[in-house]
C-alpha cells in the first residue's frame, strides 16, 4: 500500500469513530487569544472536548506544546491540533514585504526566502502559513497591495508558485517545511474604491484572465490549502461561492487540498445580508465546498464587550440531523484535514522540540538572506547627475534625515509578529555601519513619525503596532525641524528617509490619497531648499504621490519595508557595494486620481486621442510597470524570433542580446511582452509573458533565450465562455521596462486560417 493509501485508511478509521460534534470541531479553527483569558479558557475547553481541530496565532513553542498536550492527552480521540500563523514575510527573521519581494523579479530568491520563513515557523511548532497572498492589486489605495505581487497576473503567478515551493519544499510532509495557504479566493484585491472589505464586482474577463492565474499557478505548485475571501465577486460572498470554490477551484483547477474561510467570514455571511443565521451560514458554506471555518472565538454585540463563543460550524451537527447537509460532504471536509495531519506526521510526533527554536530563529545565514532580499528588492527610480552610488572621496558628511530613518517598526513593515525588534537594522544604523571612518553620518528626524487619522483596528493587539520610534515620546517639532534643515545645509549630501509608518499599510489600512503623510512634504521642500543634493529613500508598501518631491531630489530609491537587515541593505545599495536591480511590480501613478492605472489595458481609441483622457493630467504613469534603473546603461539589441509563422500549438523561441555598457557589474531584469492584434476578444495592449533577472559583468553582452509556448497566448474569451487560442498576428517587445521599444512580430496560423481553437 502506498503511503497515501495508508494515510487515507488511517483517516477513514478515525472518521468512523467520530461523533458529529467531533467532526464539526475538526473543521473549526479558533484564534487563541492568550492575552484575553476568558477567550483562551473557552478555546482550551473546546480543544479538550474535541471541538477544535486547529488553532491560530501562537508562536511560542512551549505554549504550542501545552495546547497540543490538551488535544492529544485529554480529548477523547487524541487528534493533534494543526497550528496556523500569518507567516507573511518571515517569522523571527523578517524579509522585505511581499510587494518588495515581487520587485526583485527573482522567483528563486523568493522561494529561498519563504523556505527560511518555513524553517523558522516549523521550529516553533507552526504547521501552516496563511500565505502567500496572491491577490492581484490594481488600486494602491488598498492597504493590502503590500502583501501581494502587484498588478500583473504573470509576475503574480511566478511569485505565487515560488512561494508555495518555498513554504512546502518537496511537498507536504517535507521536514522543516509548512503548508502554504494562498489567499484570498477570489478577487479581494478589487475592492471598490480600494476600501478594504468593500464590495467587489468583477467581469468574467477580469476574473479569469487577471485574478485567477496566480491561484492556478499556486495550485499547480501543490499548495495544500486555499483561503477564501471576505468579500464576493458579485453578491455571493467568497466563503459560500459554490461556483468559484467547487466548480472553478476544485473542478477546473483540480485543487485537492482543503479550503478555509477567512477570519469569521462564515458567521459574517449573515452580516453580508446573505445568510439568515448561523445554521443557514454553515449549511451554505459547507455545501458550497468550504472545508474549515476560521473563527475569532468571540461574539461581538453592539456596545458590549465581546464574549467567547462558538462559530457557525458548531451548528453543523444540527444541519445534518435536519437533513440540510449531507453527512458525506462533512466527512469529505474532515477527511481532508485528517489526511493533512497524517501527511505532516502529527500523529507520530505532535510536539515540537522546544530547544529547536533557539537553534533556528534569526540565524546569521537567515539574516544574510534577508539582507540580500532587501538589496534585490530595492528599485532605483531616479539618479540625476549620478549622485548615486555615493562616492566616499567626494562625500565626507551625510545627513540622514526623516522620521522613518531610525524607525524599526517601519523598517519591518506590517505583518511581522514574532520578530526581534531590537535586532532590526534601521537606515540610520546601516548608513553608520557602511559609511566607513572617513565619512560622518549625522541624524535628525525633522518631523515626528506620521500617524493615522483613524487608528488601526488592530492597535489594541500590541504586536500589530508598538510604536518604538525614539522621538515619539517627546518631540519638540519646531526645534527638530530647524535642526534637520541646519544639518542638511552643512552636509555634503542628504539621505532623506520618508514614507509610511508600519500600520499605514496592510489589512484595514486603505487610504484616500497617496500623499506622503504628516509633515513629510514640508520637510522635503525645506531640506531641498538648502541646495544640498537629496537622495530620497522611500519606505512604503504602495506607490506614493511624488509630484512635489521629484524635481527636488537627485535620486529616489524605493526600499519598501525592507525587513530585519533592511538598513544595511539600503546603505550597501547607496554606497554601490551592490547595484540596484529591482523593477516596479505596478504602474506608479502620478496622482491618486489616475487610480486604477495599469499597463496591460485595453485600447478603444486612436493612440493620439487616448493620450488625452484627462485634460489636466497625463494618462501615463509617472514610472511604468517594470521600470527600475541601475548604476549603468543597459542596452538590448538583436531581437530574433526563430520563426516568423507558427502553428496554434507551437512554441516560439526568441532570443535577444543584452549588454552592460557600464564599467561595473550590474543586475538587470529582461522582460518580454506580447500583444495579439486581433481575435475573438480584444486583448491588452501589452502583457508580460516572460522575464529573467541576470547578472552582467562590466561590458558583458549576454544572449538570453525565451520560450513562448501556446499557453502564453491562451486567454479566456467572454464570447466563447471558455479559453481559446487565436490565429492572429502578434507583437513582441523585449527590454528592461513595459514600455520597451525593441520589437518584432510573428504570425500564428491554424489549418484553416480562421480563429478556430482546438
Ligand atoms: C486576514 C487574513 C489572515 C487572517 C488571520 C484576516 O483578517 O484577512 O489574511 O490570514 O486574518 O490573521
Amino acid at each position: 500500500m502506498s503511503t497515501n493509501e495508508t494515510h487515507l485508511q488511517q483517516a477513514d478509521t478515525l472518521l468512523a469513530a467520530m461523533t458529529l460534534e467531533e467532526k464539526a470541531g475538526q473543521i473549526s479553527q479558533y484564534f487563541y487569544l492568550a492575552g484575553m483569558s476568558a477567550q483562551a479558557e473557552f478555546v482550551e475547553a473546546e480543544v479538550r472536548s474535541g471541538r477544535a481541530g486547529s488553532l491560530l496565532f501562537i508562536s511560542d513553542p512551549a505554549e504550542t506544546n501545552r495546547l497540543q498536550r490538551i488535544a492529544v492527552e485529554e480529548s477523547r480521540l487524541g487528534i493533534p491540533l494543526l497550528f496556523g500563523f500569518d507567516v507573511i514575510h518571515g517569522l523571527r527573521t523578517i524579509f522585505p514585504v511581499p510587494l518588495g519581494l515581487a520587485a526583485s523579479w527573482d522567483p528563486e530568491l523568493v522561494e529561498r526566502v519563504q523556505g527560511i520563513a518555513a524553517r523558522e515557523a516549523r521550529a516553533v511548532g507552526i504547521h501552516w502559513a496563511f500565505a502567500p497572498m496572491v491577490d492581484i492589486a490594481r488600486d494602491p489605495r488598498w492597504g493590502r497591495i503590500v502583501e501581494g505581487a502587484g498588478e500583473d497576473p504573470y509576475l503574480g503567478s511566478q511569485m505565487a508558485a515560488a512561494q508555495v515551493r518555498g513554504f512546502q519544499g518537496d511537498g507536504i510532509g517535507t521536514p522543516d517545511h509548512i503548508v502554504a495557504g494562498p489567499k484570498h479566493f477570489l478577487g479581494y484585491g478589487a475592492a471598490l474604491g480600494g476600501r478594504d472589505y468593500d464590495e467587489v464586482n468583477l467581469s468574467e474577463n477580469e476574473l479569469r484572465n487577471v485574478y485567477l492565474p496566480p491561484f492556478a499557478a499556486a495550485v499547480k505548485a501543490g499548495a495544500g490549502n486555499i483561503m477564501t475571501s471576505y468579500v464576493g465577486t458579485g453578491g455571493v460572498p467568497g466563503a459560500a461561492d459554490r461556483r468559484l470554490i467547487t466548480d472553478v477551484l476544485r473542478g477546473e483547477l483540480g485543487f485537492e487540498g482543503f479550503i478555509v474561510s477567512d477570519a469569521s467570514s462564515v458567521v459574517d455571511l449573515t452580516t453580508h445580508g446573505f445568510a439568515k443565521d448561523d445554521l443557514d451560514a454553515a449549511t451554505r458554506a459547507i455545501r458550497a465546498g468550504l472545508d474549515m471555518e476560521m473563527w475569532f472565538g468571540l461574539r461581538f454585540q453592539e456596545g458590549m464587550i465581546p464574549t467567547p463563543g462558538v462559530g457557525a460550524f458548531a451548528t453543523l451537527p444540527d444541519a445534518i440531523r435536519q437533513g440540510l447537509v449531507d453527512e458525506q460532504r462533512l466527512d469529505e471536509a474532515v477527511r481532508r484535514v485528517l489526511l493533512l495531519k497524517f501527511r505532516l506526521g502529527l500523529f507520530e510526533q505532535p510536539y515540537v522540540d522546544e530547544g529547536r527554536a533557539a537553534k533556528t530563529l534569526g540565524l546569521p545565514e537567515h539574516r544574510e538572506m534577508a539582507r540580500i532580499a532587501a538589496e534585490r528588492s530595492a528599485v532605483l527610480l531616479r539618479n540625476i547627475g549620478s549622485v548615486l552610488p555615493l562616492d566616499r572621496s567626494a562625500v565626507r558628511s551625510i545627513a540622514v534625515i526623516g522620521p522613518l530613518a531610525d524607525d524599526k517598526q517601519a523598517t519591518l513593515g506590517p505583518w511581522a509578529f514574532a520578530h526581534d525588534l531590537e535586532a532590526t537594522v534601521t537606515l540610520l544604523e546601516g548608513m553608520q555601519r557602511v559609511a566607513g571612518s572617513g565619512v560622518t553620518v549625522a541624524y535628525a528626524p525633522g518631523v515626528p513619525v506620521p500617524t493615522r487619522v483613524f487608528p488601526s483596528p488592530f492597535a489594541a493587539m500590541e504586536q500589530f503596532v508598538g510604536d518604538t520610534s525614539p522621538q515619539a515620546a517627546l518631540f519638540d517639532e519646531e526645534a527638530e525641524f530647524s535642526r534637520a534643515i541646519e544639518l542638511a545645509r552643512t552636509s555634503d549630501v542628504v539621505v532623506l528617509v520618508l514614507g509610511e509608518a508600519a500600520d499605514m499599510n496592510g489589512e484595514a489600512a486603505s487610504r484616500s490619497t497617496l500623499d506622503l503623510p504628516g509633515r513629510q512634504v514640508e520637510l522635503l521642500e525645506a531640506v531641498a531648499a538648502t541646495d544640498t543634493p537629496v537622495v530620497l529613500v522611500l519606505l512604503s508598501g504602495r506607490p506614493l504621490d511624488l509630484r512635489r518631491a521629484i524635481e527636488r531630489t537627485a535620486a529616489i530609491l524605493v526600499a519598501w519595508h525592507p525587513g530585519s537587515e533592511g538598513g544595511l541593505a539600503v546603505a550597501r545599495v547607496l554606497f554601490g557595494e551592490v547595484a540596484p536591480g529591482g523593477k516596479l511590480p505596478f504602474s506608479w501613478p502620478r496622482s491618486v486620481g489616475q487610480v486604477p492605472l495599469i499597463y496591460s489595458h485595453l485600447r478603444s481609441h486612436q493612440p493620439q486621442t487616448s493620450m488625452m483622457r484627462y485634460w489636466e493630467e497625463e494618462s501615463t504613469p509617472l514610472y511604468p510597470f517594470g521600470f527600475g534603473l541601475t548604476y549603468g546603461e543597459v542596452a538590448y539589441t538583436n531581437l530574433c524570433l526563430h520563426a516568423s509563422a507558427i502553428g496554434l500549438d507551437e512554441t516560439l523561441e526568441i532570443q535577444v542580446e543584452v549588454q552592460n555598457r557600464s564599467s561595473r557589474a550590474i543586475e538587470e531584469v529582461a522582460q518580454l511582452y506580447l500583444h495579439q492584434r486581433y481575435g475573438r476578444a480584444a486583448r491588452p495592449v501589452r502583457e508580460l509573458k516572460a522575464f529573467q533577472r541576470v547578472v552582467l559583468e562590466s561590458g558583458e553582452t549576454r544572449t538570453l533565450h525565451f520560450q513562448l509556448d501556446a499557453a502564453a497566448r491562451r486567454y479566456w474569451s467572454s464570447a466563447q465562455n471558455t479559453s481559446v487560442l487565436d490565429a492572429s498576428i502578434f507583437d513582441v517587445w523585449v527590454g528592461g521596462v513595459s514600455t520597451a521599444s525593441l520589437h518584432a512580430e510573428f504570425t500564428v496560423q491554424d489549418s484553416t486560417g480562421s480563429f478556430l481553437s482546438p
